[in-house]
């Protein structure tokens, strides 16, 4: 269990610290350094601290739960999926998935006209996996997503010339305009598909009752496009853009930990 000072009596007791994972406490898709993780323990005892990542709970803790913490119990708030899941203190609290929010009537003819459109759709390879079903997403691939490395890169430059992904997404746009959705073209073979708001920004209506006046959030994609965007934008929050790491460190030093051992 997590044993923990109360947010209330630790020195700065209105402040939360916000932390993306890849890029951020850890290097992309590896683990965070003891540096990182002795950091963030001095850091605990001065204000409350929190992880949001995109990825799902699995992914992060191979990233944070390394250097004797285990993360859900080591934050004080952990937000996995952009907070669709989400611990306080260890302890689960609400979550939401897509279907929920989409729900099966609505999900049904989505699902088919995808399926129907990759179905017709002239492109030189397919493969497998067109729609993966995830808690807080759908991800929609016309190649598939048990295409090889060397076929991900082919389809990649196809797209490039040829625009399958982004004249997908518009015609989903037209055609499901009322659903609210967002569909968001990134890495090689995809686009992701979630209702509207679902980025990161979705956590900070897990900490909105809790009387935090300064809600500081550190993210590497920051930038328009980027999934740390919109929460980096937030007026509730008070953005920190870094490039890596060792940034976050020097800016958590700066800003809390200086003059402390
Ligand atoms: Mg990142």
């Amino acid at each position: 269990m997590a044993s923990s000072t109360p947010f209330s009596s630790r020195p700065f007791p209105k402040t939360i610290c916000m932390f993306d994972v890849d890029g951020t406490l850890s290097l992309a898709r590896q683990a965070a350094t003891v540096e990182m993780i002795e950091t963030l323990k001095k850091l605990k005892e001065q204000c409350t601290i929190a992880f949001v990542g995109g990825s799902d709970l699995v992914k992060i803790s191979e990233q944070i739960s390394v250097h004797g913490i285990d993360a859900v119990q080591f934050f004080d708030f952990a937000f996995a999926e952009n907070g669709l899941t989400a611990y306080k203190l260890g302890q689960p609290l609400a979550s939401e998935s897509f279907i929920k929010f989409v729900g099966e009537e609505r999900y049904k003819p989505l699902v088919n006209f995808i399926l129907h459109y990759i179905a017709d759709l002239d492109i030189p390879m397919k493969r497998g996996t067109f729609v993966e079903f995830r808690n807080g997403m759908i991800n929609v691939s016309p190649i598939g997503r048990n295409a090889s490395i060397q076929e991900r890169l082919d389809f990649q430059a196809y797209d490039k010339i040829h625009k399958i992904r982004s004249t997908f997404v518009d015609i989903l746009k037209e055609k499901f305009a009322d659903y609210g959705l967002t569909f968001s073209i990134g890495g090689q073979i995809s686009f992701d598909v979630f209702p509207a708001g679902w980025d990161k920004t979705y956590s900070l209506n897990h900490i909105a009752g809790e009387g935090f006046t300064d809600i500081h959030f550190f993210g590497d994609h920051t930038y328009k496009g980027g999934n740390d965007y919109e929460i980096y934008e937030d007026s509730r929050t008070i953005g920190h853009a870094v490039t890596k790491p060792e940034d976050t460190i020097k800016i958590l030093n700066e800003l809390f930990l200086s003059g402390k051992k």
